[in-house]
C-alpha cells in the first residue's frame, strides 16, 4: 500500500470515490494512484466549522484545517444549488434550506413548493462546486465549476442525491438523477472544479 500524498475533505466514503476516480480519469494528475488518494478521516474525525458567506470561503476553511491536521497537500470542496429567481439561494445553506441538515427530501419539496407559480423560462439554476487546493507549506488555490440548468416542477429519476432529481442540465431532456454517474461526472460542476484544479495539484505533487 502507498503512502497518502493526497488528502480529501470528507468523511463520506462515496465521495472520496467519486473525487477520485475524478482526479484519476485519464491521467489528469500525472503519477498519481489510487491508493495514495484518501480520505479525511485517516487524519481526523473533527470537521472544522464551516463559517465562511461564499463557496470559496467555506471550502478554504475546510482544505486549511485539513492541511493542518494531515501535513499533507489538501482538497476541499464546498458546493450547492443557486436558483436565479431566488437571488443565487439556497447556494451556501443548500444542504439545510428546509431546516434540517442533510434532509435532501424536505429541502427538495420546500423549493418546489416556493417556485409553485414560476413559470419553465424563470426555472434557471446551477449547481455550483468550489474546489480549494491548500498545502502544509501555505499554497492556496481554489476554483470554481458550475452546472446549469432548468428546475423540473416534479422530481424525476432515482440516481444522484440532493437536488438532483429537480434540476434538468441545459442541452438534456433527463434530470441529473437521470443520468449515469460517469454522464454528471463529465458536466458536472464538481468534475469541472477538480478538473480545473488538478494541473495546480500535479504541480504541487511535483514539488
Ligand atoms: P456539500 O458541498 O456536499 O455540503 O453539498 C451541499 C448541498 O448542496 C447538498 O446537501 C445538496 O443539497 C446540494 N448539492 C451539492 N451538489 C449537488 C449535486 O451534485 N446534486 C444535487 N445536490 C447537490
Amino acid at each position: 500500500m502507498s503512502d497518502p500524498r493526497l488528502v480529501l475533505a470528507t468523511h463520506n466514503d462515496h465521495k472520496v470515490g467519486e473525487l477520485r476516480a475524478i482526479l484519476l480519469a485519464a491521467g489528469t494528475v500525472p503519477g498519481l494512484l489510487p491508493d495514495e488518494v484518501v480520505g479525511a478521516a485517516r487524519f481526523t474525525d473533527v470537521q472544522p466549522v464551516e463559517d465562511g458567506v461564499t463557496f470559496e470561503a467555506n471550502a478554504l476553511i475546510k482544505a486549511r484545517a485539513l492541511a493542518a491536521e494531515s501535513g499533507l497537500p489538501s482538497v476541499a470542496d464546498d458546493s450547492g444549488l443557486a436558483v436565479d429567481v431566488l437571488g443565487g439561494a439556497p447556494g451556501i445553506f443548500s444542504a439545510r434550506w428546509a431546516g434540517r441538515h442533510g434532509d435532501d427530501r424536505a429541502n427538495l419539496d420546500l423549493l418546489l413548493a416556493q417556485l409553485g407559480d414560476i413559470a419553465p423560462e424563470h426555472r434557471r439554476a446551477r449547481f455550483v462546486c468550489a474546489a480549494a487546493l491548500v498545502t502544509p507549506e501555505g499554497v492556496e488555490h481554489v476554483v470554481r465549476g458550475e452546472l446549469v440548468g432548468t428546475l423540473l416542477t416534479v422530481p424525476r429519476g432515482d440516481g444522484g442525491f440532493g437536488y438532483d432529481p429537480i434540476l434538468q442540465p441545459e442541452g438534456y431532456d433527463r434530470s441529473c438523477a437521470e443520468l449515469s454517474p460517469e454522464e454528471k461526472n463529465a458536466i458536472s460542476h464538481r468534475g469541472q472544479a477538480f478538473r480545473a484544479l488538478a494541473p495546480t495539484i500535479a504541480d504541487v505533487l511535483r514539488g
